[in-house]
């Protein structure tokens, strides 16, 4: 038995352990310890990296989101068109303005909203649309732009998961008014603790955003709005510069892990892969990068028949990690509870991935024997080997 972690950061940041030390050093006697050139520096290359116009650093991915609202004017009486099947900060931060979400259905395969559930709940008070690209895939940009501009909505791209993913060579955090996206640790790019970015291709929307970052003060202690301290430490910066140039890499491992695993599972009897059409008596359900420029945030498993809760208790026996990204869609969040929201009556899809998904070791580091171990189990477990 080999033990597999869901995700070890050990080897990643043990790779840069003398950088870290180097940059933590510097920024120590610099005495700058807000804003200034590190955290400047790193903002550009992120902007160069993401081929947009504008990058700004944040406190963390939900502030991102945050300040991208606030930005966009978002408040009382707006709605703001979300998957029900994500991450809580997504609902989280439309829900702190006081705007109202509107809870939209996601496509089985892919995991990412559905257009056509979000035309059927689009009202009068939409104003804005917030795509998140699930697990490192995008969605389809055009498809989203073209959406957003027939119903005069704002596009803010929840990229949390997805920096570096790209749709048809575009960029996720590139199309919308606003991206977001979150250095939390385990995402693609991992910092040490919180922060985030926010990215834009409009001057005017940067400039606001900018300003809303510190207070909303322009110039020093003049304050036009009210912002907040959203701003991220120059020493993350440093700690962060230093491992974006690795991000294509750390990409390009996870994809060669998911590879791995379906080519190891491949017509193995009780494996299918995630498509429309896929074989109804498969037992495991493989995730597939419709995209094709995905960076596999997650690798998320569809486990059908009531039997994903057998899965994880199966794997977890034999030492590999996995976890339930995520177990209760948001509409039936305690506290949305009697708010009122839109949509939440008509999410199936979200309802059903909720009940059928686990999420297996896919992190860059993952060694030829752990992978292998993974799928040895999950083909057992397909195949009632397990039963
Ligand atoms: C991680 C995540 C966030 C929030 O990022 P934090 O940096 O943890 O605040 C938002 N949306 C999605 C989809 C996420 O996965």
């Amino acid at each position: 038995m080999t033990n597999v972690p869901l995700l070890d950061l050990g080897p990643q940041n043990r790779a840069l352990e003398a950088q870290f030390e180097a940059a933590f050093r510097d920024v120590l006697r610099s005495n700058q310890f807000i804003m200034g050139p590190r955290l400047e520096a790193f903002e550009q290359d992120c902007a160069a990296f993401l081929g947009v116009k504008h990058a700004f650093g944040v406190s963390s991915g939900t502030d991102a989101l945050l300040l991208a609202l606030m930005a966009l004017g978002v408040g009382e009486g707006d709605e703001v068109l979300i998957p029900s099947f994500t991450f809580f900060a997504t609902a989280g931060s439309v829900a702190r303005l006081g705007a109202t979400p509107v809870w939209v259905d996601v496509d089985p395969h892919t995991f990412n909203l559905d257009l056509a559930d979000a035309a059927r709940k689009t009202g009068p008070r939409a104003r804005v649309i917030m795509p998140v690209h699930l697990f490192g895939q995008s969605c389809d940009l055009d498809a989203v732009q073209a959406f957003a501009a027939a119903h005069k909505l704002r596009v803010v791209e929840d990229a949390a998961q997805s920096m570096g993913a790209r749709w048809k060579g575009r960029p996720t955090m590139s199309a919308g008014d606003f991206g977001a996206t979150s250095f939390f640790p385990s995402k693609n790019l991992g910092g040490m603790g919180d922060s985030g970015l926010v990215t834009t291709q409009d001057d005017a929307l940067a400039e606001r955003a900018r300003i809303l970052r510190v207070h909303g003060m322009q110039p020093k202690y003049h304050h036009r709005e009210v912002g907040a301290n959203f701003r991220m430490d120059p020493l993350q910066a440093a700690l962060l510069h230093l491992k974006l140039p690795q991000l294509p890499g750390y990409n390009c491992a996870r994809a060669g892990n998911a590879l791995f695993y379906h080519s190891a599972l491949k017509g193995r009897p009780g494996v299918a892969e995630n498509r429309p059409g896929a074989d109804k008596a498969a037992k495991v359900l493989l995730p597939v990068d419709f995209s094709g420029q995905g960076i596999w945030n997650q690798f998320t498993l569809r486990v059908p028949g009531g039997r994903r809760d057998a899965l994880k208790a199966f794997l977890t026996a034999r030492k590999i990690g996995c976890e339930i990204y995520y177990p209760i869609p948001l509409h039936r969040q305690e506290c949305f509870a009697g708010a009122g929201y839109r949509g939440g009556d008509r999410v199936p899809v979200s309802e059903r991935l909720a009940g059928e998904v686990l999420s297996i070791p896919i992190f860059p580091e993952l060694t030829p024997e752990q992978r292998q171990w993974v799928a040895d189990s999950l083909a057992d477990f397909a195949s009632g080997k397990a039963e």
